[in-house]
Formats: structure tokens, C-alpha cells, sequence
């Protein structure tokens, strides 16, 4: 079977490097080009073997020349924004780990895949580890009435609570139905342990040499259920994008988040 060809949109930083790494190490998966602003030279070297493969700041160039069935871009959200009606005026599929979109942004993408007959698949995680920590945090919230969030990142990160954590608080309220319920001491007043969801407290803990984990701990009387997931590294974010590369080619139209891949149903 034809390998499938991709292009990496963001490909000199640091995921559209793992990711160029991870598509050209899958067997029936091949990169045939690569973007990114103000590459050193035209070609890219592949990881691993002497093939070079056309290397631009030129995304028409880039996809005309290389006609892939999928575009994968990590790179900057205005980036992201004006690659994807090239991409679609191409005919070319799309699965995109870059974050910050508006709704807005979103419905412009489902605008375009349905006008190219394209997919897309966005994701704001890719860590099919962090996407069952939330669905199972989503189960568990039904059956708890106290829980509380502990996110641990690296130094750099600049944003708190992680997104992570404020959608999984958030996605654990919404299973609910309800608001979880506060220790005693701390209702009606402004707590200083973190920031709170609805009645789910966010601890953010930033340390170097951490990456990225968080721990959900539920409680009732007399037990403690914790769901936790740790990474070590950007590779943990190579299987989610492997497995968007070959479900785009499935799924026309937008595909927001990694659950309608794993086939995890609304809890
Ligand atoms: P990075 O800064 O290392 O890489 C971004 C790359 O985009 C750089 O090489 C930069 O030159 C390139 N770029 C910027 N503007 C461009 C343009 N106009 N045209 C072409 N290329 C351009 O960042 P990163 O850590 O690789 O993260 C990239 C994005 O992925 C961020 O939005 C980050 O939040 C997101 N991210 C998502 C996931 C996920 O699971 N979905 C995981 C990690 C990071």
C-alpha cells in the first residue's frame, strides 16, 4: 500500500521535530517536506537515514511540489491560521496540536473542511495518557462529591492553572451536573490553597526538572481514588499524532479533541 506522505508545519521546533522523527520511524508513513519561518537550508535531513526531503518557509511551495495526504502542524496559533485555507485549497488533510484557537477559530476550520470535503483534527493534547486521566476523572466525579487537582510542570510554562487542569475541572463539573462541595472551613470564603473550579481546588506546582503530570484525587468518607498521569518527555505525544494521521483520512470534517479517536463516549 502507498505510504502515507506528510508535511510538518512548524518542523525545526520542538514537537515538529519529534514529529518528524516518529512519522519517518512509522512503518506506511513517510515526510516529504517540511515548513517552518527562516529555515537554514532547502532541505531537511530525515533522523536517522541520508534522505532529504524539500525544506521552506513557503507553504504553497512546499505542499504543490510535495502533494502530501496529510499536513501535521505544531508551530504558533496565526501560523496555524493562515496555513490551514492554504492547505485546504490544496485538498490536503490536517491534523493540528497547535493550541490557542478562539470557538471562532474553530468554526472556520469546520468551515473549510466541509468546503475542500477535507478532515481536520485538532487537538490540544495529544497524550492519549492525559486524554484517558480526564475521561476517567469524568466517570469518577459521578460518584464523589470532593476532589481536588494536583498539575506539576516544568519552570517555563507560563500559564496557571494548565489548561489541562482547568478542562478537566471544568469536563468533571459538566459529568456532574453539579458543583463538587468545599471542606467546611473553607466555604463562602476567597481559599488561598489554589485556584478553584466550582468547588474543585487546582494546586499548579512549577519546579525544574518536573515536565508535565497532574494527579486527580477524589474523597469520600473513609477513601481516596487518584488518577494520575506523568510524562517524561515529547514522545509521549508521538502515538495520539500518529493515530490522527491515519484516522484524518476517515473522518472528513472537524474532529475536536483525541476521545472521538479512542472511541471514549461522552461519561
Ligand atoms: P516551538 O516554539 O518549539 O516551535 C514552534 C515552531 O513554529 C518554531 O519552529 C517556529 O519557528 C515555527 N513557526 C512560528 N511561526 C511560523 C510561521 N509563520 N510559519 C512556519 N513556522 C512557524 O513550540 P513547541 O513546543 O514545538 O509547540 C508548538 C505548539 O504546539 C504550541 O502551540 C504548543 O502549545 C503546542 N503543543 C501542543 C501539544 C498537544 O498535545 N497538542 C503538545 C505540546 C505542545
Amino acid at each position: 500500500m502507498k505510504p502515507i506522505s506528510v508535511v510538518v508545519h512548524g518542523a525545526s521546533g520542538k514537537m515538529g521535530m519529534e514529529v518528524v522523527k516518529a512519522v519517518s520511524r512509522e512503518p506506511g508513513m513517510r515526510v516529504v517536506g517540511a515548513v517552518d519561518q527562516n529555515p537554514a537550508e532547502d532541505t531537511l535531513t530525515i533522523p536517522g537515514s541520508l534522505e532529504r526531503v524539500p525544506f521552506s518557509s513557503d507553504i504553497d511551495q512546499i505542499l504543490s511540489g510535495t502533494k502530501p495526504d496529510v499536513m501535521v502542524d505544531f508551530s504558533v496559533a496565526a501560523a496555524t491560521k493562515a496555513a490551514v485555507p492554504v492547505a485546504a485549497r490544496q485538498g490536503l488533510n490536517l491534523v493540528i496540536g497547535t493550541t490557542g484557537f478562539s470557538p471562532a477559530d474553530l468554526d472556520e476550520m469546520s468551515r473549510l473542511a466541509k468546503q475542500y470535503k477535507i478532515g481536520i483534527v485538532v487537538a490540544a493534547n495529544f497524550a492519549l495518557g492525559a486524554v484517558l486521566m480526564m475521561h476517567l476523572s469524568k466517570i469518577a466525579a459521578k460518584y464523589f462529591d470532593f476532589a481536588e487537582i494536583v498539575e506539576l510542570h516544568h519552570d517555563q510554562k507560563v500559564d496557571f492553572p494548565s489548561g489541562t487542569a482547568l478542562a478537566t475541572a471544568k469536563a468533571m463539573v459538566k459529568s456532574k451536573g453539579k458543583p463538587f462541595s468545599m471542606p467546611a472551613a473553607e466555604q463562602g470564603t476567597v481559599s488561598s490553597r489554589g485556584k478553584q473550579i466550582d468547588g474543585i481546588t487546582i494546586h499548579s506546582v512549577r519546579l525544574p526538572g518536573l515536565v508535565a503530570n497532574q494527579e486527580v484525587i477524589f474523597g469520600m468518607a473513609g477513601q481516596t481514588l487518584r488518577i494520575k498521569h506523568d510524562t517524561i518527555n515529547r514522545e509521549c505525544f508521538m502515538p495520539g499524532v500518529i493515530l490522527a494521521v491515519k484516522e484524518v483520512l476517515k473522518r472528513p470534517g472537524l474532529t475536536v479533541g483525541l476521545e472521538a479517536l479512542l472511541n471514549l463516549q461522552e461519561a
